[in-house]
């Protein structure tokens, strides 16, 4: 039933189900638990919240408990994993005990595994009989991409149980194929998915972001609004739960999502998944610039994530990477002078190699990195971290040294988003 709030009909609040992921290898920690994530992802969009999320080993006391109690709280549970044809897959024999139904093998899939065996010259293994095995009321889900079935269990008492495979190729193949093509007609017409809107940041601390969208945050209801922190930069994202009538939930994002860009202004390159390397390259495009890169501390790192995009041999010519000294002189045309006096690591290094690449490949823009990664190799005046990163286009050059902090990994990574921000700063600065 309808209720009001705000004077605003909100429409019922979205199903909900849980999710019960099964194996030994998630609980020691080898295997990560990404069928979860996809499934919180795939059954938001369709506007079915998962509520809670479990992950069990492979005993049958902790698969019948974690079903039971999920089953008494929202009625619907997908559990995933355990299907397999070893005795170590136990998820089908207590899933039919706990319903109370008995299980047959089902001789018609058995026929369709043995076909397919048949098929590539090889003679189904016995064990391959268990993946048949179906509990007597239960509807199997036949796997086109491999050898276990889905089931679903449905007892107006107990509630509905989904049974996928937990190769994630596999249950993502069931949910969209089998699974939500029975479950959409069972579900209230009225539902709203749920939606997302991400805002990449980079160049910014967390608490400095958390300051300058401060009263954005205190009234974002009824969105919720969440810090990502990605390393390079902090990933704002907006949601809209799924009780937001669709076509309301639309404009409150675009609000939001207006408000939040214009506090932080050149901070937000971008949206949901767009690397900024890509956004970059985007820009170059339009005007139609060309870009090469001079690279020290991290060893063709922003050429890589240049490259990294489909058709960027559109605006990317080509990086060197300068890691010896005799490379920045011999190559890229370093006065030897500048290497001894200043270092490699210092202002007129960078801009030297940054003259050096735009010279040796004609290109409109460039990017040079030179700094002092570590863990060794620091010193009083240039302790680990430091590094000047440069950038220009045919108008502008600039230049800058940073105070990194991190791992290697953490000071190449953010040495490498910060000139590519640098770049792109000076690009959309520069009349098209
Ligand atoms: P099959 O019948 O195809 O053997 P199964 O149901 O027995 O499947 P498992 O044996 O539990 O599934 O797992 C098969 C593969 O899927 C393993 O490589 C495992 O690491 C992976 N896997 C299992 N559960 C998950 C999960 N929750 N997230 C991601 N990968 C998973
Ligand atoms: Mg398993």
């Amino acid at each position: 039933m309808a209720t009001h709030r705000e004077g605003r009909p909100v429409t019922k609040r979205p199903p909900s189900i849980e999710v019960v992921a099964i194996g030994d290898e998630l609980i020691l920690g080898d295997t990560i638990d990404t069928n979860g994530a996809w499934l919180g992802q795939r059954l938001g969009e369709e506007g079915i919240r998962v509520v809670r999320r479990a992950v069990v080993g492979d005993d049958e006391v902790s698969i019948r408990l974690a079903i039971t109690d999920a089953l008494l709280r929202t009625g619907v549970v997908v559990c995933c994993g355990g299907l397999g044809p070893t005795p170590d897959d136990r998820t089908r024999s207590v899933v039919a005990s706990l319903y109370g139904w008995p299980v047959e093998i089902d001789e018609d899939w058995v026929s369709i595994i043995e076909e397919r065996f048949t098929k590539r010259g090889m003679t189904m293994p016995l064990v391959n009989r268990r993946q048949a095995e179906v509990p007597r009321g239960a509807i199997l889900l036949p796997n086109e991409i491999g050898t276990a079935p889905g089931l679903i269990l449905d007892r107006a008492d107990l509630g509905i149980t989904v049974l996928l495979p937990g190769v994630p190729r596999e249950l993502r193949w069931l949910v969209e194929h089998r699974v939500l093509p029975w479950l959409r007609p069972r579900l209230p017409e009225s539902r709203s998915a749920i939606h997302r809107r991400v805002v990449r940041t980079t160049g910014l601390a967390e608490s400095a972001v958390a300051e300058r969208i401060a009263d954005v945050t205190t009234d974002i209801e009824p969105l919720t609004l969440a810090f990502l922190p990605v390393g390079v930069g902090i990933d704002l994202r907006l949601t809209s739960w799924g009780d937001i009538p669709d076509e309301e939930a639309g404009p409150l994002l675009d609000a939001a999502e207006a408000r939040i860009r214009e506090r932080l202004g050149r901070h937000v390159y971008g949206s949901a998944h767009e690397d900024l390397a890509e956004v970059v390259g985007m820009r170059l495009r339009e005007r139609g610039w060309t870009v090469a890169t001079a690279e020290s501390c991290t060893g063709g790192l922003v050429a890589k994530r240049l490259t990294d995009a489909p058709g960027s041999s559109d605006y990317m010519l080509g990086g060197v990477t300068s890691y010896a000294n005799e490379i920045k002189a011999g190559v890229l045309g370093v006065p030897e002078a500048t290497l001894v006096e200043q270092g490699a690591v210092s202002e007129p290094a960078v801009l030297a190699m940054l003259d050096g690449i735009v010279r040796l490949m004609h290109a409109h823009c460039a990017i040079a990195i030179t700094g002092i990664a570590g863990p060794g190799g620091g010193s009083a005046d240039k302790p680990v971290g430091t590094v000047w990163i440069a950038a220009r286009t045919p108008a502008n050059s600039r230049s800058r040294r940073l105070h990194l902090f991190g791992s290697r990994a953490e000071i190449r990574d953010r040495a490498a988003q910060a000139a590519l921000k640098m770049l792109l700063d000076l690009v959309l600065t520069s009349a098209q």
